[in-house]
């Protein structure tokens, strides 16, 4: 259920309001908008009545809420949500790409890509330091180093890092590194990670999971949201299919429901779509137009001697010349 606020209506009254909810053992929740104040109505157990709201003092309307999810959806909130992030902003039209490493492997490493895709335009670092791999043998990431890396790379160059937190355990830590932390695929349905997500002041990206419905991605977003944290941006990042010719396969369809059901900012990530550079190159142009709200992509600066993802990290010289495409392409028919 949804409360919507006349037009100007004073502090005192959406209070009023909030307490006229409360008191019926609901939980409310004012959501700004960009002409008037909503209230969501959230923890009821069985249906509203709307009739214990309608005509109280500056309510315009009650809306009943269709959608399983609530803050997440555009029922709730009908405008784009708009993340800004240093000189990147996701949802508002622009094209912020997200460029690094994999994984931070050493300080020459870090240092060569972060110049290298900072030159080329990228608005955000990305790199890893601690990988969820399939495999317990495979390098697991440099833990509390890579994220002083990370740092060092940011001082350096002044882009904000892009770094995944993988359990509660190590949350606190790279939070305290990170400009924006990565839940991975792999963990979307981790409900307490995705809790202490919540918890966090930094944006969080949320990729989708490698066989996830929207509507369990968006339920995985409504967990961060729930908790407080409303700086939630989706990523995808290709669904596993019966395909052998690609790593997984990217699904740009579901940018585009998402968005319908949605005002969080989707971006995609071709990369672990792909997993092969060729096909990274030309998925990264196919997202430039499709009007996504932001592009993440691996590059390494010796892809051949990568410690993970060598075979779909774009070499520094290709991806300067596909941020040049991307942008030319963006500017035709990206916008809308
Ligand atoms: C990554 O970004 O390096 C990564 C592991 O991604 P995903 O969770 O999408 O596999
Ligand atoms: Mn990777």
């Amino acid at each position: 259920m949804l409360v919507v606020m006349q037009k100007g209506a004073s502090e005192e009254t959406v209070k009023a309001l909030v307490n006229a909810i409360e008191n019926r053992g609901y939980t409310a929740r004012p959501i700004p908008g960009g002409e008037r104040i909503s209230i969501g109505i959230l923890h009821n157990t069985g249906s509203v009545d709307a009739n214990h709201f309608q005509g109280l003092d500056g309510v315009k309307e009650v809306i009943p809420v269709t959608k399983p999810y609530k803050l997440v959806s555009r029922e709730f909130k009908q405008e784009n949500t708009c993340i800004r992030v240093g000189d990147a902003v996701f949802g508002n039209g622009s094209l912020p790409v997200i460029a690094g490493p994999c994984a931070v492997e050493s300080e020459d490493q870090i240092l060569s890509i972060a110049n290298s895709v900072k030159d080329a335009g990228a608005a955000l670092l990305r790199g890893g330091a601690f990988k969820p791999r399939t495999s317990p043998y495979s390098f697991q990431g440099l833990g509390k180093n890579g994220l002083e890396l990370l740092a060092k790379a940011r001082k350096e160059t002044g882009l904000p890092v892009v770094t995944e937190a993988m359990d509660v355990e190590t949350f606190d830590l790279v939070e305290e590194y990170a400009d924006i932390i990565q839940i991975g695929a792999r963990n979307m349905q981790n409900f307490s990670l995705l809790r202490r997500a919540g918890k966090s002041p930094r944006p969080v990206i949320l990729k989708r999971g490698m066989s996830a419905l929207l509507q369990e991605w968006l339920m995985a977003a409504e967990y961060i949201m729930e908790e407080g944290n409303n700086q939630v941006i989706l990523c995808e990042r290709g669904v596993r299919t019966f395909v052998r010719h690609s790593r997984n396969t990217l699904d740009l369809t579901v940018v585009s429901a998402v968005k319908k059901e949605s005002h969080l900012p989707v971006i995609v990530d071709p990369s672990h779509a792909a997993g092969v550079r060729e096909q990274v190159i030309s998925l990264a142009f196919a997202c430039a137009a499709f009007g996504v709200d932001g592009i993440m992509i691996e590059v390494h600066n010796k892809p051949e001697e990568a410690l993970s993802d060598g075979a779909q990290s774009l070499y520094p010289e290709q991806f300067k010349t596909v941020m040049e495409k991307m942008k030319a392409i963006h500017a035709i028919v990206g916008k809308n």
